[in-house]
């Protein structure tokens, strides 16, 4: 499948230190696994490419002879997520794996051997978790950031 990153996506993603590669990584494997949430046409999809968890916001546009991935962003994020601790909120978010609902809740996220419950969309069937780019960007780089100080 084809990936196409428009150029002022381009911009944003390489600060964040993404790699045009990774992008593609990511969505290839999302898409052959069938792991990834979906709502109204958008796809995130994510997978962790060494230390860090890379995620890809998309939508799939069918050609004549085949379909590609128009990515919308990228971002990451470096605390690992563990354990599942609730769900509590609806989303709009549909787990493709069970397709079941996902469910806004939060998960334990551990980095630099800090364990901590932040926020983040679950699939409680898969036991599989999300961040929305607003919290990786925000939240989680700035405890991220916190913690670094602290270790420092
Ligand atoms: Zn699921």
């Amino acid at each position: 499948m084809d990936v196409k990153i428009p150029n002022e996506v381009m911009e944003v993603i390489g600060k964040r230190g993404i790699k045009e590669a990774d992008v593609k990584d990511v969505v290839m494997t999302a898409e052959s696994a069938k792991k990834k949430l979906k709502s109204n046409g958008r796809n995130l999809a994510k997978k962790k490419i060494g230390d860090v968890t890379v995620y890809v916001d998309y939508e799939l546009e069918k050609g004549i002879l085949k379909e590609h991935a128009n990515v919308k962003s990228a971002y990451s994020h470096r605390m690992s997520l563990g354990d599942i601790v609730n769900a509590t909120d609806k989303t709009n978010w549909i787990c493709v794996h069970c397709g079941e609902p996902a469910m806004a809740g939060h998960v334990a996220m551990t980095y630099m051997q800090v364990t901590r419950n932040g926020p983040a969309v679950v699939c409680q069937k898969c036991k599989d978790s999300w961040v929305e780019e607003y919290l990786a960007t925000k939240t989680l780089a700035a405890a991220e950031g916190l913690f670094e100080k602290k270790r420092a």
